[in-house]
């Protein structure tokens, strides 16, 4: 009769190297907002980065008001390894992103701006990596030429709040620009979320990581299409994704005022009031309701924040929506059409 012990004995794990990975399919993700100047050129730099490369491109145009749309479907007549996914409105580049992530069919998939900063050159790098077995690898802008010094600031002081505050290790200055391998981004796609902090994402679902530095170059053409508002929405998305420190500081500031009304205030009231030096004090009492006040409405606010953000995640709307395909399967099994199917 066989049983277990009859079957060969399988080759030690060490004998036999993993093979090299090869690409069947490599997925370029591109976010696209206005960018009529640069859709052209990003699409031939991209293709001819990618010469050697089974590819496909995915853009997704959210909303452009400019002549990005007439411009990407001209580009996805000629190619059909130009794949368009058309937004019905601006959705903002998270959304956007993770509409063409659930696109892309590769078995490697990269997210890149369109603009041109992030050199398609790179790629092959990135895919070097990958094919020595590295699940994500992630660009870390060494140079950020071209830009206000007032973002350069502004996200240094980001990362190293978010560093500080979150719970991943987002490495300092990188941005969007990574590479992944099917199986991590699965995962990622499968997290519901609707507040997305995508470069947080790809470091929560881990896997093996590593990084390739680069030198991040200006625009191409166009401007920057965060404003400031939208730069701290998105801090705000990216820190209370990931952190619940600042609800935590809410605690530790209530007990250190309270701490010190106990153990300071109450105490020299008491030894004021014996040995009878006592002042009127109404400027005092006035700064200190205020302090208070003041103190109070920032962690009502704080627990606001989270509270509009629970309130969005819990209406669970589509977070994006397609009108048009080109190149495309007419309905993609994305999870917005998932959704609606149910
Ligand atoms: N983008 C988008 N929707 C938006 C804003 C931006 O799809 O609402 C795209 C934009 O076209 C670009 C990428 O996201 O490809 C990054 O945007 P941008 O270069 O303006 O940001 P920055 O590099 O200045 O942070
Ligand atoms: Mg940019």
């Amino acid at each position: 009769m066989a049983g277990p012990h009859d079957l060969a004995p399988m080759p030690p794990a060490d004998v036999a190297p993993m093979p090299a990975r090869e690409v069947a399919l490599l997925s370029v993700v591109a976010p696209m907002y206005n960018e009529q100047a640069t859709a052209v050129v990003f699409y031939e730099r991209v293709a001819s980065a990618l010469a050697e490369v089974p590819f496909e491109l995915v853009l997704v145009e959210d909303g452009s008001t400019d002549d990005t749309r007439a411009i990407l479907t001209r580009i996805a007549q000629a190619d059909t390894r130009v794949k368009v996914v058309l937004l019905s409105r601006n959705f903002g580049h998270q959304p956007a992103l993770t509409a063409g992530l659930e696109h892309a069919r590769g078995d490697v998939v990269v997210m890149i701006d369109a603009d041109l900063q992030d050199p398609p050159e790179l790629i092959a790098q990135m895919l070097e990596q990958w094919r020595g077995g590295v699940d994500v690898v992630y660009a870390v802008r060494d140079l950020r030429a071209g830009e206000t010094r007032a973002k350069l600031w502004t996200a240094h002081l980001f990362y190293k709040l978010f560093r500080r505050m979150a719970n991943i290790d987002l490495a300092a200055q990188s941005g969007d620009f990574r590479l992944m391998d099917r199986r991590p981004l699965d995962v990622l796609l499968a997290m519901p979320e609707r507040n997305r902090f995508l470069r947080g994402m790809t470091v929560w679902v881990g896997y093996t990581q590593s990084a390739v530095r680069y030198e991040r170059d200006p625009r191409y053409a166009g401007v920057t299409k965060y404003t400031p508002a939208k730069m701290l929405r998105f801090s705000f998305d990216a820190i209370t994704s990931f952190s619940q420190l600042p609800l935590q500081l809410a605690t530790l500031l209530g007990f250190l005022i309270a701490g010190f009304a106990l153990f300071v205030a109450i105490p020299l009231t008491v030894v004021a009031r014996y040995t009878n030096q006592f002042v009127p004090g109404i400027s005092s009492t006035i700064v200190v309701l205020l302090l208070l006040g003041g103190i109070q409405l920032i962690t009502v606010g704080i627990i606001g924040e989270y509270v509009g953000r629970i309130y969005d995640e819990v209406k669970r709307r589509p977070l994006y929506v397609v009108a048009d395909r080109l190149n495309l399967p007419d309905a993609g099994p994305s999870t917005m059409d998932r959704r609606l199917g149910d």
